[in-house]
């Protein structure tokens, strides 16, 4: 019997080739999507010609009640989920003197909340299967701060916290928690950078490069597997170098 991934916002992005790359090592996949789209139908051939279920489950994960239909609708289909990747995430990146309450809030929401709502509704299952995965994906501003993004690194720092204190609350059930730190990742959400911008940040990684979303997916599906079963709370960083 196939391991069942579930990812949050997996339609694309680094979340896409998360997908991709637990489809093309044998799981079977669940992904939460908000929208219909023409990302949602591609993704879901792509990962049905790998020979592997896909269930895709609408909703909003800052949503509670949203995140419990989800997780159960998944469990109906598949059964059970081994790993939960929570990758779901919005920027609304201003300066405090300009930032509105509501964009502070909807970036928690979405980041921090969100990654709760879901890891709630998915640990029962986990406990009573004793065995599970939850990788979280935060982000190296979430440790350094950086200006402009007072409301996302503090949900990515949240997500840090909610790790390791999770990290300790299940561990005797073999439920293993941790964290992936990305640094600067070639997607959507950095594709609003003008490129001068966008060749000075990379100027200052060690690397010289941006990262891709393969750079990412590698460390998560390292985190779900048999390599780390000796690793929990602890958030790796993706970043080239940028962080050390
Ligand atoms: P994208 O903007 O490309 O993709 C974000 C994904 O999250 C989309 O699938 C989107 O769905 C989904 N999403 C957003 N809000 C919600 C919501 N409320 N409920 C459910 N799904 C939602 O971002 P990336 O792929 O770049 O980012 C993925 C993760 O990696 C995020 O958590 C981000 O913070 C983190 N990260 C990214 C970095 C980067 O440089 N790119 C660096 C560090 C961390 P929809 O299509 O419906 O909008």
């Amino acid at each position: 019997m196939n391991k069942v991934a579930f990812v949050t916002g997996g339609t694309r992005g680094i979340g896409r080739q998360i997908v991709l790359t637990f489809a093309k090592a044998g799981y079977d996949i669940a992904i939460n999507y908000r929208e219909e789209s023409e990302d949602l139908q591609t993704i879901k051939s792509e990962i049905e010609q790998l020979n592997v279920k896909c269930v895709q489950v609408k909703g909003d994960v800052s949503d509670f009640d949203m995140s419990e239909k989800m997780v159960k609708e998944i469990i109906d289909k598949m059964g059970k989920i081994d790993v939960l990747v929570n990758n779901a995430g919005i920027t609304k990146d201003m300066l405090i003197m300009r930032m509105k309450s509501a964009d502070f809030t909807d970036v928690i929401n979405v980041n921090l909340v969100g990654t709760f709502n879901v890891t709630k509704n998915v640990i029962p299952y986990m406990m009573k299967q004793r065995d599970g995965r939850i990788i979280n994906i935060s982000s190296v501003v979430g440790i350094s701060g950086n200006a402009g993004q007072t409301n996302y690194s503090s949900s990515k720092a949240g997500i840090i916290g909610f790790t390791k204190s999770l990290a300790k609350e299940v561990a005797s059930r073999n439920i293993l928690v941790n964290a992936v730190a990305p640094g600067f990742i070639e997607t959507q959400m950095t594709d609003v950078l003008k490129d001068e911008v966008k060749e000075e940040i990379s100027k200052t990684i060690p690397l010289k490069r941006m990262g891709n979303v393969q750079d990412v997916a590698n460390v998560v599906k390292f985190l779900a597997s048999e390599d780390s079963s000796y690793i929990t709370g602890q958030v790796i960083n993706v970043d080239g170098g940028m962080l050390m």
